[in-house]
C-alpha cells in the first residue's frame, strides 16, 4: 500500500481542516482589527499615540501573515495526504517520526532536516 496507508488519513485531514478553519477565522479577525487601528489612527492628533498605534498595526500585519503561512502549509499538507505523500520528509525523502506529525501535523521535513535548516538560517 501508500505511504500514507500508515496514518489515519481521516483523521489527519479533519484536523488539519479544523486548524485550516481557525486560522483563517484568526485571519479575518486579525485584518479586521488592523483596519480599524488604522482608521482610529488617522483621527488621533497626539503624535505619541498615533505612534503607538501604527506600530499596533504593524504588529496586526506581521501576525497575519504568519497565519497566512500557516494557513499555506496546512493546505500543502491537506494536498499531500491526498496525493498519498503525506508524512515524508521533503528533504532527505525519509518517514517523518508520527509524534512529530502529530505535534506539527503540517510539517514537512523531519526534526534532523528541520534543525540542519535552523542552523543554516542562523
Ligand atoms: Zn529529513
Amino acid at each position: 500500500m501508500t505511504v500514507a496507508a500508515k496514518f489515519d488519513v481521516a483523521g489527519i485531514g479533519t484536523a488539519l481542516r479544523q486548524r485550516l478553519a481557525e486560522i483563517s477565522r484568526e485571519h479575518r479577525q486579525i485584518v479586521a482589527e488592523a483596519q480599524l487601528i488604522r482608521a482610529d489612527a488617522t483621527s488621533v492628533t497626539d503624535f505619541a499615540e498615533d505612534g503607538a498605534m501604527a506600530s499596533e498595526s504593524e504588529q496586526d500585519d506581521l501576525v497575519a501573515s504568519r497565519l497566512m503561512r500557516q494557513a499555506d502549509q496546512l493546505t500543502e499538507a491537506l494536498a499531500r495526504l491526498e496525493a498519498g505523500t503525506y508524512g515524508v520528509c521533503q528533504e532527505c525523502g525519509e518517514q517523518i517520526a508520527a509524534p512529530r506529525l502529530k505535534a506539527m501535523p503540517h510539517a514537512t521535513c523531519c526534526v534532523g532536516c528541520q534543525e540542519r535548516q535552523e542552523r543554516l538560517m542562523r
